[in-house]
């Protein structure tokens, strides 16, 4: 006889563990390439000064991160089979790069990075470094040209356009490529004609970009040489409270006024409200109306309806003072879920 008793094993509880376990923050010693456009300096030099303090990022931001190196993965596989039959290879998955300078005889290192590898037509010397990026089918949506990147209300995806001129400026090539992967495969018409659901964004060299984030990485160097920080942004709630330093940084910013609510619920409950509130409107109106056409009648057939009425009293009464609590809710800031951007999505900024 099989036993067909559910096993006890604790899969889903393990797969959690995985993903809480140990978080051991990268010790550097230089902005990374991938963080340089993030636009707080004080971040990026708490995590070269103090990285055994950096937060772990949530489960769900480490599995949303752990899913992104599966989609990198499948297109590095696919870009070297298509390279065997096309005009071009690939080479050197996660190439270190360096930007660095001399100061009086002394090397500086600036930015290191890894770029995901480089894209080399067959019939030149050419070596075009190559960024994978995933993300969610409204994001990627969204993304088609460098202007897209560049306009994003998402300050890490605007940071992308920096990462590939660190990369361009580390390589001393003259254009890098993003290759941007929805997470679900588009429909058909999403993918505007293109043979395959991914997205090509080109980036040419642009010195005067290079040299805004090679002066800002030497802020930061200044600061780490000589163990200060940077002053902080003005606060920037969607920034700060995703900051992996902000225990370090926030306890002594006075804030007045609001209290941060992180429930879900909440959210959840406003969203609701918000999604109901013109229906609910519409119908006090119509009902109303309903009730001023139908006055007098007792009974009626309207189409496959039956409708009754009758006239009802309402017995006056005094009405007694009490106090009560009413509570208002109104957007102040881009929302990440109408921008396109799921809650996961917009932590895996790699900052
Ligand atoms: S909490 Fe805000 S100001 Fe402080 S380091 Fe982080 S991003 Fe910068």
């Amino acid at each position: 006889m099989t036993d067909d008793s559910t096993p006890n094993l604790p899969i889903l509880e393990s797969l959690h563990e995985t993903m809480t376990g140990e978080y051991h923050p990268q010790v550097r010693m230089s902005p990374r390439a991938s963080s340089i456009g993030h636009p707080c300096e004080r971040r990026l030099t708490y995590s070269i000064l103090n990285p055994g303090d950096e937060q772990p990022p949530p489960p769900l931001r480490r599995w949303t991160f752990a899913e992104g190196h599966m989609h990198e993965a499948m297109l590095w596989k696919l870009l070297q089979d298509a390279g065997h039959i096309g005009k071009f290879h690939v080479l050197s998955n996660q190439q270190p790069i360096v930007v660095d300078e001399d100061v009086d005889g002394r090397r500086r290192v600036l930015m290191t990075g890894h770029t995901d590898g480089f894209i080399c037509p067959n019939d030149t010397e050419d070596r075009f470094p190559l960024e994978i990026k995933s993300m969610s089918i409204f994001g990627w949506r969204k993304l088609s040209t460098i202007e897209d990147l560049l306009s994003s209300p998402w300050y890490y995806i605007r940071g992308y356009v920096d990462q590939m001129q660190a990369y361009l400026k580390g390589t001393g090539a003259n254009r890098g490529v993003f290759l941007f992967k929805a997470k679900q495969t588009p429909a058909a018409k999403d993918c505007q004609g293109t043979p395959v659901p991914i997205k090509a964004i080109w980036v040419n060299r642009d010195e005067e970009r290079i040299e805004a984030i090679m002066a800002k990485a030497r802020r930061v160097m200044d600061c780490v040489e000589s163990r200060t920080l940077p002053e902080r942004i003005q606060y920037d709630e969607y920034v700060c409270k995703d900051c992996a330093f902000q225990h370090l940084c926030l306890p002594d910013i006075e804030r007045e006024g609001a209290i941060v609510i992180d429930s879900v619920e909440a959210e959840q409950l406003i969203r609701r409200l918000e999604e109901l509130a013109p229906a609910a409107t519409e119908y006090a109106k119509l009902r109303k109306e309903f009730s001023a056409q139908m006055r007098g009648i007792t009974e009626a057939v309207v189409g496959p309806f039956e409708v009754v009425g009758k006239e009802h009293r309402r017995a006056g009464y005094e009405v007694k003072e009490t106090q009560f609590w009413q509570s208002r809710w109104k957007r102040w800031q881009l929302d990440p879920v109408e921008a396109g951007v799921t809650i996961e999505e917009t932590a895996a900024r790699g900052a």
